[in-house]
């Protein structure tokens, strides 16, 4: 593994964390350390029980944001394409009105993780209904939400890229 593919993995975080990174790769310990941490799979496989798992999250913290009027699992959100969640408000006219349909998707990659990583998308895409870039606002809105967001945010990450190391390794016994 190549610190350049960290850096895609981790971009903006500082060089000491690439530096563990590497490290638990190195000792073929990443693996570990998302097994040992986070050893509870979710029981939401359905766009139904993710809407209710959203919207519980919106009732509570974000009250007077608009409802939501789709959440669910897509299957073309992927971690090539950067894109693991996404936040849409689709204006159509009806009624004579003009509305914005709040949508939020969710990669389909998450119905496999732990509960933790579901979380830390859900909050992330939610705080997009208030806060549109990625700044300290943003970040505050996430963790008011989950106070653990940014260790969830961080651990996901080490989950993506031991998968996808995993997944460019020719298996060992065939
Ligand atoms: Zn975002």
């Amino acid at each position: 593994m190549s610190l350049q593919m960290i850096q895609q993995y981790f971009p903006g975080y500082p060089a000491h964390m690439h530096a563990q990174i590497l490290q638990l790769h190195t000792q073929d310990k990443l693996g570990d350390y998302i097994r040992q941490r986070y050893p509870q799979a979710h029981m939401i496989q359905s766009d139904k029980a993710l809407y209710d798992f959203c919207n519980e999250f919106k009732q509570r913290y974000l009250k007077n944001a608009p409802l939501l009027d789709k959440v669910y699992f897509d299957n073309r959100l992927t971690v090539e394409r950067q894109t693991l969640g996404l936040n849409t408000a689709i204006s159509r006219v009806q009624g004579g009105k003009l509305k914005a349909k709040k949508e939020i998707r969710i990669s389909a990659f998450f119905k496999g993780t732990p509960t933790e990583f579901l979380t830390m998308i859900v909050v992330h895409e939610l705080a997009h209904l208030k806060e549109r870039d990625h700044d300290k606002a943003f970040y505050q809105l996430c963790q008011h939400m989950e106070p653990n967001y940014m260790q969830y945010e961080f651990d996901c990450r080490v989950h993506l890229l031991w998968l996808a190391l995993n997944k460019a390794q020719p298996d060992a016994i065939t």
